[in-house]
Formats: structure tokens, C-alpha cells, sequence
């Protein structure tokens, strides 16, 4: 199985390495990976933050395992040619729509979630966030209203066969796991939630052994915090998805710990934590590991069919955490290469 590594700018290389030492622990040579330029290292490189070369090495792939890109050197170029364009023209060229956020709070990590400990305790949720379309990709402009004021606008669309296909990604990630969808929207108000929530009820036909409710958007945010507990998989838009999504991430403590994947219908799928490419700490060996490790366990199971080496993987970092496993982000001193260390250990 070939995986495109695609390590990036700042913090990227440091933390796919990690990884790519886990994956070949827990895959012996099933695995063989191709590297790629990508983001402002390929900018530097080549002139391109995508370069055709990495995109077909993308489409060839089975999968792609991504560090981060972003880099305080080419924040005045102009918007083609920024980093961060990379991650957008491979979610829109590979048609990559469905976004799979994991939150979860490891027990020795109780301490660093934003929640009160019993309450962190019990986050352990999945949001799948639909990312090909809503109010990002709508027509959008600004214009003068007959007073003389200056007024912008986006338009917020979504069609029946793009709510039906990321409703289905959302059952599936359920029966996989406590069974249980929550469909986020804001069918009080929005005719998108509306068409959304009758769509969700005509997938749902489908997965009879799934659990389905609905729940306006305003009422998850504060269920989120109050009791994240009763979530199991959340399914939602683009723009109720990337801020709940968010939010989330907080409830389950550092930003260095939260993996993320994105798949397309085939579900070849992009692995990446969730983190940027940290340019403050880049460089130094401070940046936590885990992250990027646990989107690796993500891509062996949603992408190539290998969901009992992940699992080994997300033990070994349960365990290397209660053996105290702490880089910098987590309170404790290990460098990025020792958390590795630690996660090959306990494996
Ligand atoms: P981007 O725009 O790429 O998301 P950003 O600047 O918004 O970048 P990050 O790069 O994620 O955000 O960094 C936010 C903060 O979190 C920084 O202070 C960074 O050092 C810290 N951070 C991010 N990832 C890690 C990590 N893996 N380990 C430790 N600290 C991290
Ligand atoms: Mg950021």
C-alpha cells in the first residue's frame, strides 16, 4: 500500500516522523511511502505550495499522511501561492468532503481540559463535518445598498445528493462505534437545515440500527460544554461543523493530542492532526507527537482496512501517557523524538 507523506512546513516533519517510525512498527513492510513536497517547503523548493508532482502522488496514493503547512516567510505572497493553498486544492481536486474529527479525553489528561474533570472525563465523540460546500463555497460578493452602505454577502447552499452523502459517512462512522448520530442544524430558521434534516431522515431509513436525533446548532454548543458525554458521532455543515469542531478540540485538552482525517468517496482519505504548523516551536523538538501518531491509527482504520493495528496504536499511546509520557504542551519535558520513543515502547 503506498501512503504520500507529506510532512510540510514548521512542526510537519518533526511530527510525521514520528509517525512513519509507529506505522512501520505496527505494519512491518506492508507499508511503503513516497514523499512529497508540500506548502511553503515546496514553495521554497519549486515555486508552487502544490506542485503536480505531489498531486499525482496524491491521486496514486492509498492514502495521505500530512504534517502541516504554513510558514511565516511567505505571508506576502499573494494568496495563490500561500501554503496554506495546498490543503485546500487537495481536499477540492481529490474531492476530499467529509471531515472526521475524534474528540477524546485520555483519563491522565484529565487536567488539561478546558471542562471540570468528571465532566471532560466522559468526551469521547467523532464530529463529521461536511467540507466540499455551504456558505465557504457559495457566491459570494459585496455590494452598495441604495444608502451608500457597503454590505457583503455569501450565499449558504447545499444540494440533496451533498447532504445525502456526508449523512451517510455520518450513519456509518455511528454503526461503527455507540451507534448513536446527532444531527446538527437550523431547521427553526435556515431552508439549508431544512432540506439537511429531511435528507438526514431519508438516509436514516438506511441504518435502522443507528440512533438518530437532531439538535439546532445553538443548543449542541451548549450541550458541548454542559454534557459532551451524550454524543457519540455529530454530523453537521461546513460552518457549524469547523466552529463546534473547534470547540471540541478545547474540551479534550491540548491541541497536540486531536487527529483529523477527510475522505472522499473512495474513501482514500488525508491524515493530519489538527494543529498548524507551529512556527514558534518548530525546530526545537518541543512539538508533541501524538497527534499526527493518532491520525495515523485513523488512516489504517478508515483507509486501509487495518483497524487492529490502529487499535494497538491508540493503546500504545494510552499507554505511554499513564507511564508519563508529557512533551512541553502536556506539562512535562519530553522531547518530540522521546514521545515517539515512549509510543514505540508501549507497543
Ligand atoms: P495554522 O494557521 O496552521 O492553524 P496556527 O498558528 O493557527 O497555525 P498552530 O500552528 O496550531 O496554530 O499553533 C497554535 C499554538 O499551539 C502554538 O503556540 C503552537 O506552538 C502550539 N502547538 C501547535 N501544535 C502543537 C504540538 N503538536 N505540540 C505542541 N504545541 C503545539
Ligand atoms: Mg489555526
Amino acid at each position: 500500500m503506498l501512503i504520500a507523506l507529506l510532512p510540510g512546513d514548521g512542526i510537519g516533519p518533526e511530527v510525521t516522523e514520528q509517525a512513519v517510525r509507529v506505522l512501520d512498527a505496527v505494519t512491518g513492510d506492508a507499508l511503503s511511502f513516497e514523499r512529497g513536497l508540500v506548502g511553503g517547503a515546496a514553495y521554497k523548493a519549486v515555486g508552487h505550495p502544490l506542485p503536480p508532482e505531489t498531486l499525482d502522488l496524491a491521486r496514486r496514493a492509498d492514502a495521505i499522511l500530512f504534517g502541516a503547512v504554513g510558514d511565516p516567510d511567505c505571508d506576502a505572497l499573494e494568496r495563490h501561492l500561500r501554503p496554506e493553498q495546498a490543503i485546500l486544492g487537495l481536499r477540492k481536486e481529490l474531492g476530499l468532503f467529509a471531515n472526521l474529527r475524534p474528540a477524546r479525553l485520555f483519563p491522565e489528561l484529565a487536567d488539561a481540559s478546558a471542562l471540570r474533570p468528571e465532566v471532560a472525563a466522559r468526551i469521547d465523540l467523532v464530529i463529521v463535518r461536511e467540507t466540499n460546500g455551504d456558505v465557504y463555497f457559495g457566491e459570494k460578493g459585496m455590494r452598495t445598498t441604495a444608502d451608500g452602505l457597503r454590505e457583503g454577502y455569501d450565499i449558504m447552499s447545499y444540494n440533496e445528493a451533498e447532504v445525502a452523502r456526508i449523512a451517510r459517512v455520518g450513519f456509518e462512522t455511528a454503526r461503527a462505534r455507540r451507534g448513536r448520530l446527532c444531527s446538527v442544524d437550523k431547521a427553526n430558521v435556515l431552508e439549508t437545515s431544512q432540506l439537511w434534516r429531511d435528507v438526514v431522515i431519508e438516509v436514516s431509513r438506511n441504518y435502522p440500527d443507528v440512533t438518530l436525533n437532531h439538535m439546532y446548532v445553538d443548543n449542541a454548543a451548549m450541550q458541548l460544554v454542559r454534557d459532551p458525554g451524550q454524543f457519540d458521532v455529530i454530523v453537521t455543515g461546513n460552518l457549524f461543523g469547523d466552529i463546534l469542531s473547534d470547540q471540541a478540540s478545547m474540551c479534550a485538552g491540548s491541541i497536540g493530542m486531536l487527529p483529523s482525517a477527510t475522505l472522499n468517496s473512495r474513501s482514500q482519505g488525508l491524515y493530519e492532526p489538527i494543529h498548524g504548523s507551529a512556527p514558534d516551536i518548530a525546530g526545537q523538538g518541543k512539538a508533541n507527537p501524538l497527534a499526527t501518531i493518532l491520525s495515523a491509527a485513523m488512516m489504517l482504520r478508515y483507509s486501509l482496512g487495518k483497524a487492529a493495528e490502529a487499535d494497538r496504536i491508540e493503546a500504545a499511546v494510552a499507554a505511554a501517557l499513564a507511564a508519563g509520557a508529557r512533551s512541553p504542551d502536556l506539562g512535562g519535558r519530553m522531547s518530540t523524538a522521546e514521545m515517539g520513543d515512549a509510543v514505540l515502547a508501549a507497543l
